[in-house]
């Protein structure tokens, strides 16, 4: 079979007050958004590199340890780009793993049910801010479905968001109900551009909720089967237009 052929770019970027230079390779035929996730991840890897250096250059570290899951009960907001990739992961996983996780959605939505928080759509949200929901979902003390042993169980494909929370102060003040204290790193929320790549009017939901959203699309094949097929680079470019990236 013929290698499937890629598409290599070295990005020149500005990123609020960071200057990132990061190659960035896709595959050149039409592909899901989700297939392009990989190379944003490592396009926010690269920014929170940047940014982590900065920190550095300021005398100052980060001080999230593996083995410390306390920022693991927030809200994390997931695109439906990224949330499509993640299915496939849990697709790949053994039978025995998918679960193990199913059951752990399956508690997670039953927490968010009783609380109101049970949200897939921008509606569900009604006129709560985001600050207010964020504080109410902490307040349920909901491990992420894939945390494990305090520890994030698919590291390297973990969302774009878990990537840019980093902190300098110290693991215990996390915990705390309303993060008084916290100091996070000042990392750019590149993650926001995976939301509306596909469609602009595309919004977020708790990762929490994968499963009962993925349900939400069981009878709608487009979404099912990852929806528009693009490029590699048209998908970047999108991605990078949708940062404001130069
Ligand atoms: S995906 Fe991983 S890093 Fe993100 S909240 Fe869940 S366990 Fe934590």
């Amino acid at each position: 079979m013929a290698a499937e052929a890629h598409s290599t770019a070295t990005l020149r970027l500005s990123v609020g007050d960071l200057k990132v230079i990061h190659p960035v390779t896709v595959p050149s035929a039409p592909v899901t958004a989700a297939s392009v996730i990989p190379a944003l991840q490592k396009l926010v890897n690269a920014v929170v590199d940047a940014a982590e250096a900065k920190l550095g250059q300021a005398g100052q570290a980060v001080s999230c340890r593996k083995g410390c899951g306390a920022c693991c009960r927030q809200l994390v907001p997931v695109s439906r780009t990224e949330a499509e990739r993640l299915l496939e992961v849990i697709e790949a996983m053994p039978p025995v793993r998918r679960a193990a996780l199913a059951a752990r959605f399956a508690a997670a939505e039953a927490v968010l049910e009783g609380a109101g928080l049970a949200m897939v759509t921008r509606e569900a949200r009604g006129d709560r801010s985001d600050r207010e929901l964020s504080i109410g979902y902490f307040a349920l003390g909901i491990p992420c479905p894939f945390l494990e042993e305090e520890s994030c169980s698919i590291h390297p494909e973990r969302p774009l968001v878990c990537r840019e929370y980093l902190v300098t102060s110290a693991a215990e003040l996390c915990a705390g109900p309303r993060q008084e204290g916290v100091t996070p790193v000042p990392v750019p929320k590149v993650s926001m551009a995976a939301r509306g790549l596909q469609d602009e009017r595309e919004d977020w939901f708790p990762l929490a909720m994968l499963m009962a959203w993925s349900r939400t699309r069981l009878h709608d094949d487009a979404k099912r089967t990852g929806g528009v097929k693009r490029t590699g680079p048209e998908w970047v470019q999108r991605f990078l237009k949708r940062m404001g990236g130069r």
